[in-house]
């Protein structure tokens, strides 16, 4: 049985290519839960897939080429192979399944010679969803099928996105957006032990909600501020004598805290701090209690814009709002900070009227409306359409 979602996209890619898709997979986006900036510190996060999607559909094509469409692209990629080239420009985005498809070879996977591709989605792209992984993880799928070889497991299907993405598109990311991708299940998060990595699930009850407040504001330094933190993190460790920070308990650090400059005591201390939450965030979960759940994700906020500095005062300004609000267990700024959104986990009570009156709070202040998205937890990046 075919679902609505895949019968619609078939005849969008029939329309595309005159021919029926052989494969379709679909994979979500996901938001960064708890554990900010701990990932390049050797610590671990919780992130949890999402009810919004990017769909791919694929079928062989005789004439041996390389053809990528998507619903957010004005026109065609066409190539006869390899370009050995990154595009730039327009077709910018042709660069995820294409460095997908290269990929395969790296990971000694079945590379196709030639096939048709199509993306649609409902994820918005750059609003820290993570809609590159979900295109490379369902490209990896879909490209994949077309071969009869033996399905690409979660974990290897993570690291091919990843690599993808790193070495293909030239972002270097670390393994949340594809391990969420890969291991999310709906009603779960995803915990990831950053060094192995490590993926496990951890129970999500269905009455909680999740709300995305994207400010829409996105630092334009961003990219050095990133960099700047992840140098301080690893001068702050060289300090104290430990390879990661996440090596250190926050009695450790208290410890050995005075050989730190202030700068970079503050940065280990949102590390060390962040990665403890994380692990508490875990505990409280298993014991269904969302209001301790609440209350760290409000503490990491706090910590990132005390200590880690990467929050902006749009995105306090929305923490604060949403803390004062009864319906709301807690908030924080989710993914790399410096703008970008704030993630809200609220009872069933919240509704769509109180996320407006929230967005028109901080439109008081900001002069711009935040973008609101209800999500829910949903399942990882599968196939769902074999023709
Ligand atoms: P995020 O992953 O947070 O959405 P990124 O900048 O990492 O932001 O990835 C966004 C990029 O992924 C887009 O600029 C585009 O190149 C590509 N992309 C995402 N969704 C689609 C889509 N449906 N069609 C084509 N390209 C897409
Ligand atoms: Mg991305």
């Amino acid at each position: 049985m075919h679902t609505a979602e895949a019968i619609d996209i078939a005849e969008q890619f029939r329309q595309t290519y005159g021919q029926s898709p052989a494969i379709i997979a679909r994979a979500p986006g996901r938001v960064e839960f708890i554990g900010n900036h701990t990932d390049y510190n050797g610590g671990a996060v919780l992130g949890v897939a999402i009810n919004r999607f990017v769909w791919v559909a694929t079928a062989p094509n005789s004439a041996g080429r390389l053809r990528f469409a998507s619903d957010q692209a004005t026109h065609m990629v066409d190539l006869p192979g390899d370009p050995g080239t990154r595009f730039t420009g327009p077709e910018v985005w042709a660069n995820y399944p294409l460095g997908v498809w290269r990929s395969f070879l790296d990971f000694n996977l079945p590379q196709p010679a030639g096939f048709d591709l199509l993306v649609t989605s409902d994820l918005p792209a750059g609003a820290g969803l993570s809609s590159s992984a979900a295109l490379e993880l369902a490209t990896a799928l879909a490209v994949h099928g077309l071969s009869n070889a033996a399905a690409i497991e979660p974990g290897q299907l993570a690291a091919l996105g990843r690599h993808a993405e790193n070495k293909y598109v030239g972002v270097p990311c670390g393994i949340l957006d594809q391990g969420t991708c890969a291991f999310g299940r709906a009603g779960h998060l995803v915990h990831i032990d950053c060094r192995g990595p490590a993926f496990s699930r951890v129970p999500f009850p269905s009455s909680a909600h999740l709300w995305i407040f994207h400010t829409r504001e996105k630092h334009a330094l961003i990219d050095g501020l990133y960099a700047e933190r992840h140098r301080e993190c690893e001068e702050a460790a060289v300090s104290l004598g430990v390879r990661l920070l996440a090596d250190l308990t926050p009695a450790q650090l208290l410890v050995a805290e005075g050989k730190l400059s202030s700068t970079h005591a503050r940065r280990a201390r949102h590390v060390v701090a962040e990665q403890a939450r994380v692990q508490e965030a875990v505990a409280a979960l298993q014991q269904d209690n969302l209001a301790a759940v609440g209350r760290l994700l409000t503490a990491s906020h706090r910590s990132s814009q005390n200590f880690f500095e990467n929050s902006t005062a749009a995105l306090d300004r929305l923490v604060d709002l949403l803390e004062s609000h009864p319906a709301v267990f807690g908030a924080r700024l989710t993914g790399g900070g410096f703008g970008g959104a704030v993630l809200a986990l609220t009872r069933d009570s919240f509704t769509a009227g109180d996320a407006a009156e929230i967005g028109r709070l901080q439109a008081e202040h900001q002069h711009r409306l935040p973008e609101v998205i209800h999500l829910h937890s949903a399942d990882c990046a599968q196939v769902i359409w074999r023709g």
